[in-house]
């Protein structure tokens, strides 16, 4: 088998399913198969191949690619065509991955059900009828219709965790730092992480093995050695500390969840695991806190798009203000819009310490429970959302169900430590997600105890 073979037959069976799941916003065919002809070259030599060699990769389309159209699948850059690409992206080609093509996602990353998409919304490979989950819906349901070998995502408050949740694969969050953000569009910056979707855990290993690691292009990258997560994979959990949250299987949690989750805890005390109940007091406080924090960030990082540097222009305009203000009000999406005005709203004077500051306070609280509770154990396990996939148009009316549905994973974002979500069982026939959860720094525990349990 050639590279070329390899990425043909995704192409053919992005041909064959996607005009069901619409997982791909742009493919960019001529480039990939360029490439896999000048890897299927180095096929008989001696000339070393990376980590990916040949495989077909997918990639979130708020993460830009030089020569592939990069939209955020926002209208507002339906036409921009980046001149450089994100430092994942060119990691990917140092490790002889090939990208085929750019994914579906809530525009700016905003949301957890795909229907935000200015585009079009991605449909769950398992019933179409549901949503694949969200921000990276696309990353998730190309991986798990068998489109890709994987993907990347980026999680600001879940979205790898969640839409990996929903369509029954392995998404990845990893510490706040470890992967470079230069190159994706800013969201939230202090909550923003890029990361890998997967078939299994392995493949995730291998995929973090490669886009891990400093960037001097970014500011918020961690100096720190690279561990080596493939030999993490031991399969031994034998006296390793389990806490479950309270909090985590209580009111608001599915049955059907909780039972799976249940399972899967027994799972891994029959591998030796030492599963205990604790306390994450501050949970409650979670999805509020991270809605002021991640608006706030959006609406700071958002002033860029201006209708003069990036993306689309009003047309006829008056006058510069009309500029900004005709650009912006046919550019942004509803959902864009309501961040914006909340986030500028929290951070406006008379209102920040009510608001923003407090909300600061709060997170570090969070942090704490965390801390405290890693004193004595290793990981934290629950469920990786309250519920399976919802139907679509289920919940589009209402912004704060749709915001409650990402209580489980946006105190992990607010706290930056790493978590996967790997399949544990359906319920009503839709996936579920176990949620792993690590010290900073520890995605090798992480990955070790997920790949002892799948
Ligand atoms: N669903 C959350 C939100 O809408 C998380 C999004 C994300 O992680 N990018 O903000």
């Amino acid at each position: 088998i050639t590279v070329t073979d390899l990425v043909n037959e995704s192409y053919n069976r992005i041909d064959e399913v996607d005009g069901k799941v619409r997982a791909f916003l742009t493919l960019g065919k001529e480039q990939a198969l360029a490439r896999a002809g000048a890897l299927d070259e180095k096929l008989g030599t001696d000339d070393s191949r990376g980590l990916l060699f040949g495989l077909p990769i997918g990639v979130k389309d708020n993460i830009v690619t030089e020569g592939l159209t990069t939209t955020c699948a926002s209208q507002f850059l339906r036409n921009y065509d980046p001149i450089y690409s994100a430092t994942v992206v060119k990691k990917l080609q140092e490790a002889d991955a090939v990208t085929i093509g750019k994914l579906n996602m809530d525009e700016f990353a905003m949301g957890g059900s795909n229907e935000n998409s200015s585009f079009h919304p991605t449909y769950n490979p398992w019933n179409t009828e549901y949503v694949p989950g969200g921000s990276s819906g696309g990353s998730a349901a190309s991986v798990a219709a068998g489109e890709v070998f994987f993907s990347l995502g980026s999680d600001t408050g879940g979205s790898i965790r969640q839409p990996a949740s929903y369509c029954g694969v392995v998404g990845l969050k990893p510490t706040y730092g470890l992967v470079s953000r230069f190159g994706l569009v800013a969201f939230a910056s202090s909550l923003d992480q890029i990361g890998p979707l997967t078939k299994n855990v392995e493949d995730s290993a291998y995929l973090l093995q490669a886009i891990a690691g400093h960037d001097p292009s970014d500011s918020t990258s961690l100096n720190v050695d690279v561990p080596d997560y493939l030999s993490a994979l031991t399969g031994d959990v034998k006296g390793l500390r389990v806490a479950v949250p309270k909090e985590y299987v209580g009111q608001g949690i599915d049955p059907k969840v909780k039972e799976a989750v249940q399972a899967a805890l027994k799972t891994l005390e029959s591998l030796g695991a030492i599963v205990e109940e604790v306390s994450l007091p501050h949970t409650e406080y979670a999805v509020a806190t991270y809605y002021l924090l991640a608006s706030s960030e959006a609406s700071s990082n958002l002033a860029r798009f201006d209708g003069v540097r990036y993306g689309v222009r009003a047309d006829n305009p008056k006058n510069l203000l009309d500029v900004y203000l005709r650009s912006r009000s046919e550019g942004f999406g509803d959902e864009v819009k309501r961040r914006i005005m909340l986030g500028t709203y929290a951070l406006s004077s008379g209102y920040y310490d009510a608001y923003y500051l407090k909300a600061q306070k709060v997170r570090t609280l969070i942090k704490r429970d965390f801390d405290q509770v890693f004193e004595n154990y290793d990981v934290v396990i629950g469920p990786t959302a309250p519920t399976p996939a919802f139907k679509i148009g289920s919940q589009t009316s209402d912004p704060l169900t749709m915001y409650l549905n990402d209580i489980l994973t946006i105190p992990v974002s607010l706290a930056g430590i790493p978590a996967i979500s790997v399949p544990c069982g359906l319920a009503d026939g839709l996936p579920v997600g176990l949620q792993i959860i690590g010290k900073a720094l520890d995605e090798a525990t992480v990955l070790r105890v997920a790949h002892a349990y799948e």
